[in-house]
């Protein structure tokens, strides 16, 4: 039995052994989501996904995408994202990285950011709260530099 925390191999391989522990076969579609997950910086929507699958010869239907997708949810595998946008995203669950979100408000453009100084204020503030603080997410929401250049 695989150990689940494998610090080696990608996150793609790491989700193949979870899901194939849980009883699921790694069939044409989940692994060319998995894959496709695995190569992106930030969060796709299922629609996306299906797309840029399609885009690269590997087809897989949306009924499809969201049932893999469900399925790693449920494990823990990815992150859902919700951004205020009609669809909800999705991104690799990685231990050991952890980004936040700047969503621009005019065309929908979603931008990963990490920062140190706003992770050390978060643990200030929750020892100062005296609260065990398990996770958050941070959305800032604006205008992007392109749609900020396009105003007239
Ligand atoms: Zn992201
Ligand atoms: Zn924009």
């Amino acid at each position: 039995m695989a150990h689940p925390v494998d610090a080696g191999g990608s996150w793609a391989s790491r989700a193949a052994e979870r899901l194939a522990a849980a009883g699921y076969r790694l069939g044409g579609a989940r692994a060319a989501v998995l894959d496709l997950l695995d190569e992106q910086p930030c969060a796709l929507t299922a629609y996306e996904i299906e797309a840029a699958l399609r885009g690269r010869g590997r087809a897989v239907g949306r009924a499809s995408v969201y049932r893999v997708l469900d399925e790693l949810d449920e494990l823990g595998l990815v992150t859902r994202v919700e951004l205020g946008q009609s669809q909800a995203r999705y991104e690799p669950a990685r231990p050991d990285h952890h980004h936040h979100h700047l969503v621009c408000e005019r065309c929908g453009a979603v931008v990963p950011f990490d920062d140190a100084g706003l992770e050390r204020a978060i643990d200030a503030l929750s020892r100062r709260a005296d609260f065990d603080v398990h996770g958050h997410d941070i959305v800032l929401r604006g205008a992007c530099a392109a749609c900020r250049g396009s105003l007239s």
